[in-house]
């Protein structure tokens, strides 16, 4: 209790004694105590930040990430891949053997349900360099090929202005099968077509894996970073150096961008021991 308030109680007890002409004391006035209520523990999470300084409420499900359920390998995918193929016969072969086995699944039912057909990849079987992209868009969903639509004409002039040729290559994308709208890969459907993924990659043996593209690039080295920060140097891959840099549709969409692909490009063609344009 404070000492002007034990002063008070004093003067209130001489008071009610009969004493009169005593000092008036002030109290301050209370301060009211707001009753603290219980914080959720999800609450921050609740908010996230604009860049204009608001916040704005997120949707209950953006509130825990997405469990994401284990997909156990195929017994058709593990018999290709113990057959160890080593030549290039035994390479082709073996991914045809595994497009088939691609073109019956249906672990993503609303894609599989979608689909005009799956998109399983192509190119050279026993390729030096791999391409990985995010998913087949409408082009790619029609004639079954990866990087075909304008963003594939863009990717073509790549490969030739580096020197390479596209069916020197080997190209796929992280899902084989076209997203609905064209929205980005799930985690989980990523997770399910993974398995032809690793497979492909493991068929193939490349030297070098370039990835287009954020989802390319978090999906296959399991990254967190965006691609404007694991860009412009090598990762790893199961010892395979990996190299990420933008996807074309976002060339196509930001040519400023360009320059910086470039960049990558002739890192990677310094690498092959390629001649490199001023
Ligand atoms: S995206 Fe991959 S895992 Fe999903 S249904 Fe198509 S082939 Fe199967």
């Amino acid at each position: 209790m404070s000492s002007r308030r034990i002063w008070k109680q004093y003067l209130e007890t001489l008071q009610s004694a009969g004493v009169t002409f005593l000092p008036k004391v002030h109290l301050p006035e209370p301060v009211p105590v707001r009753e603290k209520r219980p914080r959720s523990r999800s609450a921050p999470a609740a908010r996230r930040s604009d860049h204009a300084g608001s916040s704005r409420l997120l949707p209950p499900e953006k509130l825990q990430p997405e469990k994401i359920q284990p997909v156990p390998m195929l017994d058709a995918t593990a018999d290709i891949l113990n057959e160890s193929p080593e030549t290039t016969e035994q390479k082709s072969e073996a991914l045809c053997r595994l497009a088939e086995v691609v073109a019956g699944c249906r672990r993503c039912s609303a894609l599989a349900d979608t689909r005009n057909q799956t998109v399983f990849g192509v190119g050279h079987a026993d390729a030096q360099i791999m391409f990985i992209g995010e998913a087949p868009g409408a082009d790619e969903d029609r004639l079954g090929e990866p990087f075909v639509g304008r963003a594939g004409q863009l990717l073509n002039r790549i490969i030739e202005a580096c020197g390479l040729k596209r069916e020197e290559l080997y190209i796929c994308n992280i899902l084989r099968c076209r997203p609905p709208g064209n929205r980005n890969p799930l985690p989980q459907e990523a997770a399910n077509c993974r398995e032809f993924l690793d497979a492909q990659i493991r068929i193939v043996q490349p030297e070098y894996i370039v990835c287009w593209g954020t989802v390319a690039a978090r999906n296959l080295l399991n990254e967190k970073r965006p691609i404007g920060r694991l860009r412009g140097s090598f990762h790893d891959y199961e010892g395979i150096p990996v190299l990420c840099t933008y996807h074309p549709s976002y060339l196509l969409r930001n040519p400023s961008a360009k320059k910086d692909v470039w960049q990558d490009m002739k890192i990677l063609m310094k690498k092959l021991g390629l001649p490199l344009p001023e």
